[in-house]
């Protein structure tokens, strides 16, 4: 047989968003994730960008996961002449649902306040997608549980194994003319209230792992302890504290954890909202996929508990001005848009009040200007300075640190022919692969966008 395999990263190469892989095989062209870019201008731009491949030449998309890193460019890959099947486990396909109709939501809105105020530098400015291409791609999803083999050509085959990460994530685990490929997606953590820990894989010939965490350790304290001081101190000074968060994933443990706090009285009863109707939404159906977490019944009714949900923009600002300490959680959780904009502008100014960073910070959002300490933000078309305490807790992150992963990695008893490190900045991708060979012996690849990198011959 005449032909090769080979990997083509169409995004998340040496940077934590816009993950797609495209997977080139004899037979057929797979594509794993299909993310929007995030962050910096230069990044966001290339959403806009034509893929540099026959969209038509794929046939089949498989997703990890949820998230809009990895689940945003879908409604523009239809548009742009995919006719595929878009494979993902059950709850992936609601929490999809929901995350693209949000996106198209703010698209819309942001491109109309633009016109509005007249900021933007597109006349007009316009949304990347609409609610009705969200619609469209839709037709395409169907569901595939994890575990189960299932047939994609006559010598491949792939299947999920839940990863940990969130609701409904996993690993992709390619079987490719006797090969195995594995994709790690957004590699989870090992504690979780919510979530079984990764799998454990013996097998690997060629592994493409995300590296957002491979240069740090998370904090080994439990997080718990860390969250009840930083609410006691904003307390203290009579303000607000605001947990910009993913609307999946980490909203609900965060939420969990504060009735755990409150229950043990680490911490005083005062409000909590969650302002993000997504937020709500999420955790309906993680209470709907029993299998999919280790929550009882019992549980998934107490995150609500104590807790006033805002699905309403227009209650915004009655939440912002009700006088006393409150816990706000809210979305998006790298600051790139959403409700939490409008709780930032009102708080932002205020040193008596905290502001929560709760997960990864990609560079030029946002909430990674608040994580280096920049001293004003721009928000709408205008600059605010920061005076607000700004706190961070990694270890409440939803990505395993470089321990995690390398621990996992240990578990691959045939050492893999080639291990690509996807999804990072380059110091944290450097610092892994050097780290790579140092404890497993194997010379990590790090893939620059576009290039298309031979996995094995036929
Ligand atoms: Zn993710």
């Amino acid at each position: 047989m005449n032909g090769k395999v080979s990997l083509q990263c169409l995004g998340a190469a040496k940077t934590v968003t816009g993950s797609k892989h495209l997977l080139r095989t004899p037979e057929l062209n797979i594509l794993i994730d299909c993310g929007l870019f995030q962050g910096i201008k230069s990044l966001r731009l290339k959403n806009r960008e034509p893929l540099p491949v026959d969209v038509s030449d794929i046939r089949i998309l498989l997703l990890t996961h949820a998230h809009l890193d990895h689940t945003g460019y879908i409604p523009l890959l239809v548009k742009n002449g995919f006719k595929g099947k878009i494979l993902m486990t059950p709850p992936t396909r609601d929490l999809t649902e929901l995350i693209l109709r949000d996106s198209a939501k703010i698209q819309e809105e942001d491109a109309e306040r633009a016109n509005r105020n007249g900021y933007s530098k597109h006349k007009p400015a316009m949304p990347l997608y609409t609610e009705q291409d969200v619609e469209e791609a839709l037709n395409y999803f169907e569901t595939h549980n994890d575990e189960e083999w299932l047939t994609l050509s006559k010598n491949i085959k792939f299947r999920y194994r839940k990863n940990g990460h969130i609701l409904g994530s996993a690993f992709i685990e390619i079987e490719c003319y006797g090969k195995k490929i594995l994709f790690s997606g957004d590699f989870g953590r090992r504690i979780s209230e919510i979530l079984d820990p990764p799998s454990v894989i013996r097998e690997a010939d060629y592994l493409i792992m995300e590296s957002t965490y491979g240069n740090r350790l998370h904090d080994p304290a439990p997080p718990e302890e860390h969250l009840a001081r930083v609410i006691n101190n904003t307390i203290h000074k009579q303000g607000n504290l605001l947990i910009p968060s993913f609307a999946v994933g980490r909203a609900q443990e965060v939420m969990l954890m504060i009735n755990k706090l409150k229950e043990e009285r680490k911490i005083p009863d005062i409000p909590v909202y969650l302002d993000t109707p997504m937020g709500a939404d999420a955790t309906d159906i993680l209470c709907r996929y029993t299998e999919w977490h280790k929550l009882s019944d019992h549980q998934c009714m107490d995150i609500w508990n104590n807790i006033t949900i805002n699905r309403e923009s227009k209650r915004t600002i009655a939440i912002i001005n009700q006088r006393g300490s409150k816990i706000i959680i809210a979305a998006s959780g790298m600051l790139t848009g959403g409700r939490v904009l409008e709780y930032l502008e009102h708080y932002v100014g205020d040193k008596r009040n905290t502001i929560l960073l709760a997960g990864y910070q990609a560079e030029g959002t946002r909430g990674r200007a608040l994580e280096e300490g920049a001293h004003e933000i721009k928000m709408h078309g205008r600059y605010y300075p920061i005076k607000a305490e700004v706190e961070e807790i990694t270890s409440l992150s939803a990505h395993g640190d470089q321990k995690e992963m390398l621990d996992w990695m240990k578990n691959i008893e045939t050492k893999p022919k080639g291990i690509f490190l996807i999804h990072g900045e380059s110091n944290a991708l450097e610092a892994f692969r050097v780290k790579i060979k140092d404890e497993i012996q194997v010379e990590a690849v790090i893939p620059n966008q576009y290039e298309e990198i031979e996995l094995f011959k036929l």
